[in-house]
């Protein structure tokens, strides 16, 4: 069985304050959490003091990039040995936002997942489509190649430690979340491109979250699909009682 996973992306929100305080609430709110994976991704600016806060806790800490490069002239980038130092296990690649405003290509998402997976630390793969592809039917073939892209030199046990998580561009932030029935069967189709890959063991065992206005409404519809495995989180993660409520409808599974 594939343990589901709850990622809550802050993005660029909360002051480091805010953070500390969103942290230390999530942490009482999940204490008893025992089936799911629990992660929080705070600004790099927070991330070293919501990492104190979470220490010893059943709440990882996810960080939202990193650059490919070790060290140097990369003015406002952070590097995988920074987020290592404290504690990051989880390195969120490849979302859409930074595709979208920040040049971040499929060649891009490579360097940085191969670079994350070098140091241990387990990349979380966003892929998704605009809903301009998906009616002009190239659904498949975005999501094929980004997939593709992402793991291209990756072996296959690098490749079984990465998670996926596909999310619809035109659902982030919008309020408008896929069907049950769209989620799943894009996700079992970006599931069938991992095993096209890697066969049949590496595409069963990867976990491929959902993300595109989930919300505690919506969650047990979305993770009840055989392919959903659990969700990244943007909105309802800014909130501890939200954020919580989609963990409820995992735990309940
Ligand atoms: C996200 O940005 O990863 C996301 C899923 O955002 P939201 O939940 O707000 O749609």
């Amino acid at each position: 069985m594939r343990q589901y996973i709850i990622a809550g992306n802050w993005k660029m929100n909360k002051t480091v304050s805010e953070s500390v305080e969103l942290a230390k609430a999530i942490v009482e709110a999940v204490k008893d959490v025992k089936k799911t994976e629990v992660v929080i991704a705070p600004t790099y600016l927070a991330a070293a003091k919501v990492a104190d806060v979470i220490k010893g806790t059943n709440v990882k800490l996810a960080i939202q990039d990193i650059h490919w490069k070790d060290q140097g002239a990369f003015t406002g980038k952070v590097s995988v040995d920074m987020v290592k130092e404290i504690g990051a296990e989880y390195i969120i690649i490849g979302h859409s936002e930074q595709r979208q405003y920040f040049h971040e290509t499929d060649e891009t998402v490579n360097l940085k997942v191969k670079k994350t997976l070098a140091a241990g630390i387990k990349p979380i793969i966003c892929i998704g489509e605009t809903l301009d592809e998906r009616n002009g039917g190239k659904l498949e073939s975005v999501l094929s190649t980004q997939v593709k892209g992402a793991f291209k030199d990756v072996s296959a046990e690098d490749a079984a430690k990465c998670v996926l998580a596909y999310e619809p561009v035109w659902a982030i932030g919008t309020g408008v979340v896929a069907t049950d029935e769209q989620a799943q069967d894009t996700q079992a189709f970006v599931r069938s491109v991992v095993k096209e890959i890697y066969g049949e063991a590496v595409a069963e065992g990867m976990r491929i979250q959902y993300g595109g206005s989930m919300k505690p409404g919506n969650a047990a519809g979305l993770l009840a699909q055989k392919d959903i495995d659990g969700g990244l989180i943007g909105g309802a993660a800014l909130k501890a009682d939200t954020f919580k409520g989609i963990i409820d409808a995992a735990e309940a599974r």
